[in-house]
């Protein structure tokens, strides 16, 4: 696979604020690529430098091997989709998907029957058909997004950047959506770079994941290796599914002052210790059960549960008053009978936490 877009130590600062530095990543041919961070850790700084909405402070962007520092953004032939997708309200759905073809000023497109036939083969392509005619507030939500969508493909970018794209949508659509956008993309064989806010969808998009940490890479792999295995407590963290403590290391155990688990293998680099165990390898019981053999754990008190359709979360409070969160998937396991405020022994394999220090 070749590299489309590569990326090397990218700073960008405002002010005295650092919001992006030494960025590196590369982005392959037809690849989809999540781009994961919480809120204010520098996607969206990120997507602008990308697309030559703004200039870096520091570092490289390639584009098929080539910098692209001194081309402006509408030739660079890397497509854009917004969150809140502004459309030309004045416009139907035909004319807002046709507008850019049109309008642009290199090589815009004056023949009717090509302009049509592209315009209807996204139109298709998003599955819009019998809808190129009415206007973008005859509409839904789920329908304009898919406009916006095809108002971008229909330039043929090699690359699309896509900034929380389905942000705006409620839960359903925003499900749906994701296999379509994996669908589209998968048809029409361009890269998407993918900024989400929502790790669930970043694991269920991404051939591979950047995670963002504070304006620097925290890491880059495959879905299934940064849900495994995050590489700092951090990573984890913004994964939502590990219970995570910090305390310090010594004598073959990890302690945070109230709790000390056995470590078993060595800690992942980290400039402070830290211990995570993901919610749904902690199992309840009693709470006079004893530990076995390669097992840690601790007491707590059963606080509440949420029911979240394919599985229960249940909510604890340890002894120094720290959450945690057991997350009982119900294909797994029947819901429990848990008494609230009373006290239980939660119980993981040693084996499966993650240590870091
Ligand atoms: P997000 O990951 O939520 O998209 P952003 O990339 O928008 O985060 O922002 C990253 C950081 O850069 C934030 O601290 C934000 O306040 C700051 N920032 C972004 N754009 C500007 C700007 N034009 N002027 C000053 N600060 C900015
Ligand atoms: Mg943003």
């Amino acid at each position: 696979m070749t590299d489309v877009l590569r990326i090397e130590n990218l700073g960008k600062s405002y002010g005295s604020k650092a919001a992006l530095s030494g960025v590196s990543f590369a982005v392959a041919d037809n690849e989809y690529v999540s781009l994961l961070g919480p809120s204010g850790s520098g996607k969206t700084v990120l997507l602008r430098l990308i697309a030559g909405f703004e200039l870096p402070d520091a570092g490289r962007i390639l584009f098929d091997g080539k910098d692209i520092a001194s081309v402006p953004a509408h030739e660079r032939g890397i497509g854009f989709v917004f969150q809140n997708f502004a459309l030309f309200p004045h416009l139907s759905v035909y004319d807002n998907i046709g507008f850019g073809l049109v309008n642009r000023v290199n090589a815009p497109v004056t023949d009717a029957d090509a302009l049509r036939s592209r315009i209807m083969a996204m139109v298709e392509l998003v599955g819009l058909t019998g809808l190129e005619d009415r206007g973008v507030h005859q509409i839904s939500g789920g329908q304009r997004q898919r406009v916006a969508l095809a108002r971008t493909l229909v330039s043929q970018p090699r690359i699309v950047l896509l900034d929380e794209p389905l942000g705006a949508l409620d839960a359903n659509l925003r499900t749906r959506m994701r296999g379509e956008l994996r669908r589209i993309r998968s048809q029409l064989g361009v890269t998407f770079l993918h900024v989400t806010g929502s790790e669930t969808e970043a694991l269920a998009m991404g051939d591979r994941i950047v995670v963002l940490d504070n304006g620097s890479v925290g890491q880059i792999d495959t879905p299934d290796t940064v849900y495994n295995s995050p590489v700092s407590p951090n990573v984890a963290r913004y994964l939502n599914c590990y219970n995570l403590f910090s305390g310090t290391i010594g004598g073959g155990t990890f302690s945070d002052g109230a709790h000390s688990f056995p470590l078993s293998g060595t800690p992942k680099p980290n400039a402070s210790p830290a211990y995570a165990i993901r919610q749904d390898l902690i199992t309840v019981r009693p709470s006079n059960s004893p530990l076995g053999s390669g097992e840690a754990g601790f007491t707590a008190t059963y606080l509440a549960s949420e029911y979240t359709g394919a599985s229960f979360m249940y909510f604890f409070r340890a002894v120094d008053g720290h959450i945690v969160e057991v997350e009982n998937h119900l294909s797994h396991r029947a819901p429990q009978n848990l008494d609230v405020n009373a006290t239980y022994q939660l119980v993981w394999k040693a084996d499966d936490a993650l240590v870091y220090g």
